[in-house]
């Protein structure tokens, strides 16, 4: 099969013919039709995450069609059309056993604790707790968005965050995670306000239902500008970027006993980020992760996507092929860009 391979962290990937990948026992290969590039994946190729041994395929946003199934998976057969959550679970933990997946203690993620799918197929660990059907009306490339930044944001906003009609909802950084953020809080009746520093990704912002944009490249104090448009603060803010920054701007502009969730990922050199916890205390806030979504939540989620109360599919700004891979993850470090840009391996 044809794949995107790094080599050497930081320098540009090779696309070229690598095996075909075999499936587990308890796993299977997927025929990979659309994968999604995220942010995760530039940090992955700078060597920011300890998980990833070279040489090395990314790529964990994934929706396709199963190709080859392992000898004990009973769920799943040749054919049918499936994404996963990019935390893969093993379904016998106490995390997995209180319904936890997505912090699963023996996790393992596509495309960083093994080859992804930046190729024409992935292998993919216990199947039975992992796929996810994907619906015939369901794009794959719509689908593909849905393993990491749409059902991260869903997780962040709905499950972590308890968002509620009327409340202000403050979302940092609009790069996929955000706009998907944006969307499903402004579908949940919230008054959103969007911060970035792309008028682009504030254009989609707004367009996918943000109340109010930030622009923090004219709004150096993005936390006093959201207390002012607020009346006092948001009561959920995320960070979805994932900057010392944009986790401090967060945190700061909450109103008393509001909540942050931190759904951007931050890699930093000592691995800590500098959190005001002064006015964690004093305002009695609430700071929470939130790491993907298991699968058995997916339901209610894919529910009001194909009741149109979601739109997963206008967030696909672009599509391109393999070969046109390195460029566009090398193009992320300089500029995230607006919307998701979806790989077609087979294109
Ligand atoms: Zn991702
Ligand atoms: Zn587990």
């Amino acid at each position: 099969m044809r794949a995107v391979v790094i080599e050497q962290y930081g320098s540009r990937p090779d696309v070229r013919e690598v095996p075909d990948p075999r499936p587990a026992d308890h796993g299977v290969v997927v025929r990979v039709e659309a994968t999604g590039l995220c942010r995760s994946d530039w940090h992955g190729w700078q060597g920011h995450d300890p998980d990833i041994t070279l040489p090395h395929v990314p790529g964990h946003e994934l929706a396709g069609v199963v190709e080859a199934v392992g000898a004990t998976v009973t769920a799943w057969r040749p054919g049918d059309r499936v994404t996963v959550p990019f935390v893969c679970a093993c379904g016998s933990c106490a995390a997995c056993a209180a319904g936890d997946q997505q912090v699963c203690e023996r996790q393992t993620q596509p495309g960083f604790t093994h080859w992804g799918s930046f190729a024409q197929y992935v292998a993919l660990d216990h199947a039975d707790v992992n796929l996810v059907a994907v619906p015939q009306e369901l794009s794959f490339a719509t689908a593909a968005a849905l393993g990491c930044r749409f059902a991260t944001a869903f997780r962040a906003v709905v499950q972590q965050g308890r968002v509620a009609a009327g409340e202000w909802v403050a979302v940092h950084g609009c790069g996929g995670v955000g706009l998907s953020a944006v969307m499903i809080a402004a579908a949940s009746g919230a008054r959103v306000i969007a911060v970035d520093v792309s008028p682009q990704a504030l254009d989609l912002a707004r367009k996918f239902g943000a109340a109010e944009c930030v622009d923090a490249t004219r709004t150096p104090d993005t936390a006093a500008a959201i207390r002012e448009l607020s009346g006092g603060g948001a009561r959920l803010s995320l960070d979805a970027l994932g900057s010392p920054a944009t986790c401090a701007a967060s945190v700061n502009g909450l109103r008393r006993r509001g909540r942050h969730v931190q759904v951007g990922l931050l890699p930093s050199p000592t691995g800590t980020t500098p959190v005001p916890m002064a006015r964690a205390i004093a305002l009695e806030l609430e700071l929470l992760g939130s790491h993907g979504m298991a699968a058995h939540t997916y339901p209610p989620m894919l529910e009001l996507v194909g009741a149109g109360v979601l739109r997963p599919d206008l967030l696909v700004t672009s599509t391109i092929t393999l070969d046109a891979t390195p460029d566009a993850l090398a193009a992320m470090g300089t500029a995230p860009g607006a919307g998701v840009t979806v790989i077609e391996p087979w294109s």
